[in-house]
């Protein structure tokens, strides 16, 4: 197969954090997913797959945390399959009902993640959403086979019959990523969630991680008990985003995103994040 990511270096590891930007929003993501990943002195490659709706502009401002950029193109789809999948469409077959989605998530976009299949330089790579943040160093999941993955838990204890596609344990294997693209196009077939849908239906036997190795961000208001920053290794900002102005939970959700804008702009970043305070401190201090 010759479509794969295209790079203008060599790998310096055999493993790698590999995470996916197809325009400039997800770039913002990724610059503070990057310092992150780097405060947690990992040796492995960090990993970025852009596509051609990226500017080179704007990939500029991930060039302090040295990645390793993929240059790619959207899966190769049928047209009648990125018909069904087309934003318009997908919300009305399949509403997000339980958060907002912002306009600039395309829902096609999420399965170049399965590019990453294509990497056979690296024997074992984590994937990381770009609207996430590494919190605590995670090298041991390169440990971890395929296919790992954190329970989609932000609601209740329903959510952990499904997993969350924002992290998981991968090796890559071209003669996978074909199998997986034959299994995903087939006619009339329809993944309501796309890459996440797909994922659990491709491993259906997934491994499950620990729930903090992806802490989804609705756990802070609607599952405060489950919060611990002691043992948060990744935060994940599923649904509405950090950088979004104004989206309707930002009152809520405010420690989270002044942690994120930390990140992002690398000022105010907390010494240690596993002594900040906790859903209920942070009330009783609001109140105070
Ligand atoms: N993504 C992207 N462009 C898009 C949609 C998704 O680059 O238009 C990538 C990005 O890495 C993002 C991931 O795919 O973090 C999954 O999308 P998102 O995180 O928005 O979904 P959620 O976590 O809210 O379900
Ligand atoms: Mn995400």
């Amino acid at each position: 197969m010759t479509d794969g990511p295209s790079f203008d270096h060599a790998p310096g590891s055999r493993t790698a954090y590999v995470t996916l930007v197809t325009n400039r929003d997800y770039v913002l993501g990724a610059t503070a997913l990057l310092r992150s990943l780097r405060r947690t002195e990992t040796e492995a490659d960090l990993v970025v797959l852009c596509t051609p709706g990226v500017y080179d502009d704007d990939l500029a401002a991930l060039s302090p945390f040295s990645p390793r950029l993929g240059h790619c193109e959207r899966l190769p789809t049928s047209q009648a399959f990125n018909e069904r999948h087309e934003r318009g469409r997908l919300h009305k077959a399949a509403p997000f009902t339980k958060g907002g989605k912002p306009s600039f998530h395309t829902p096609l976009d999420n399965l170049a993640k399965l590019r990453l299949w294509q990497l056979e330089e690296y024997e074992r790579v984590v994937f990381i959403d770009a609207d996430a943040l590494v919190l605590q160093n995670c090298d041991k999941l390169f440990e971890f086979p395929e296919f790992c993955a954190a329970p989609n838990v932000y609601e209740s204890l329903r959510d952990f019959h499904r997993l969350n596609s924002g992290v998981f344990t991968a090796r890559p294997n071209k003669a996978t990523y074909g199998k997986m693209l034959e299994v995903l196009d087939r006619p009339d077939s329809f993944w309501c969630r796309t890459d996440q849908t797909f994922l659990e239906h491709y491993f259906p036997g997934w491994h499950g991680l620990p729930v903090f190795y992806n802490m989804l961000q609705y756990v802070w208001f609607n599952l405060p008990d489950l919060w611990s920053w002691q043992q948060i290794h990744i935060l994940h900002y599923q649904y509405e985003k950090p950088w979004q102005a104004g989206h309707d939970k930002t009152d809520r959700l405010k420690p989270l995103i002044d942690l994120w804008q930390a990140f992002a702009t690398g000022e105010g970043i907390p010494a240690d994040t596993t002594l900040l305070p906790g859903p209920s401190e942070w009330a009783d201090q609001k109140a105070s």
